[in-house]
């Protein structure tokens, strides 16, 4: 069984730290700065023996060099569409990682090769998720029913559009509402609060989203983490993955001044009211 535990990096991000109660290796997902992740390493006398990148963006492959420097060899997994500097296996939609497998790991001291075999027993599929940067993935340990989206899908919002496209984001986030509702939400940041404040505008009568503000509240306040979440909580109170619901449509419609037609158009108008009047 393995144990998911997060890293704070900067000043809301989450480095996702793949484990097992049985083993001192750890994976770690996105690390966008070495040194908390060093740091998580170090306290816990762990080992890191492979990293996993969603996307691009700085703040989460930030950290690959510095972490290969101290781990050589390791086998960094991240995007085939997207140009990162420091992956050594490009991944597409279905690939299916074994975590388990014997990873080839170059000898410091006699600069032979040699494998290590990891303690624990995860396969992780890789799913396809463009929208937020144009070749964004996500990680799906099916055993856990975990899912590290990155920039995808957040607690109660979803990521902005910089390098993919608006229709891009809404068949991702779609295709991410087709998994088993139990399955546990594991994005890259804590933007939780502040993203229900935004679905609040939108479905200020939602009695599950009033519950979700004032619950990730108070936790906030204690500097506990509100995520993961479940797929499930973001079916109830996520306005992106609701825009099939009458009162989102109406909302929308609102904002746009006019009849919108497609669930895309609901999602784009959403997008959009978010990005111009609230953040
Ligand atoms: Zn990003």
């Amino acid at each position: 069984m393995i144990t998911i535990n997060p890293i704070r990096a900067f000043a809301d991000n989450y480095i996702w730290a793949i484990g097992s109660q049985n083993s001192n290796q750890i994976v770690v997902v996105d690390p966008g700065d070495a040194t908390p992740v060093l740091k998580y390493i170090n306290e816990q006398a762990l080992s890191l023996t492979a990293i996993l990148i969603t996307h691009h963006h700085y703040d989460h492959v930030g950290g690959i060099k510095k972490l290969t420097q101290h781990f050589p060899g390791i086998p960094v997994y991240g995007p085939e569409n997207e140009d990162i500097t420091g992956i050594t296996q490009f991944v597409s939609d279905q690939k299916k990682i074994q975590l388990n497998e014997l990873i080839p790991q170059e000898d410091k001291f006699c600069s032979s090769k040699q494998t290590t075999q990891l303690n624990f027993n995860c396969s992780i599929e890789v799913i396809d998720v463009p929208g937020h940067t144009k070749g964004h993935i996500a990680y799906l340990a099916k055993s856990n029913n975990a899912l590290f989206c990155g920039d995808t899908i957040f607690a109660g919002g979803c990521g902005r559009v910089f390098d993919g496209t608006i229709e891009q984001l809404y068949h991702s986030i779609h295709q991410l509402k087709q998994l088993p509702k139990e399955t546990k939400i594991y994005c890259a940041h804590e933007y939780t609060v502040d993203n229900l404040g935004f679905a609040k505008w939108v479905e200020p009568e939602n009695t599950d989203l009033l519950k979700r503000d004032d619950e990730a509240m108070t936790l906030a306040e204690k500097g506990i983490p509100t995520v993961p979440s479940t797929l499930e909580m973001e079916c109830k109170t996520n306005p992106f993955l609701r825009t099939h619901i009458t009162e989102v449509v109406q909302a929308a419609q609102k904002y746009a001044g006019h009849t919108l037609k497609t669930e895309l158009e609901v999602f784009s108008a959403i997008r959009e009211w978010k990005d111009s009047q609230y953040d």
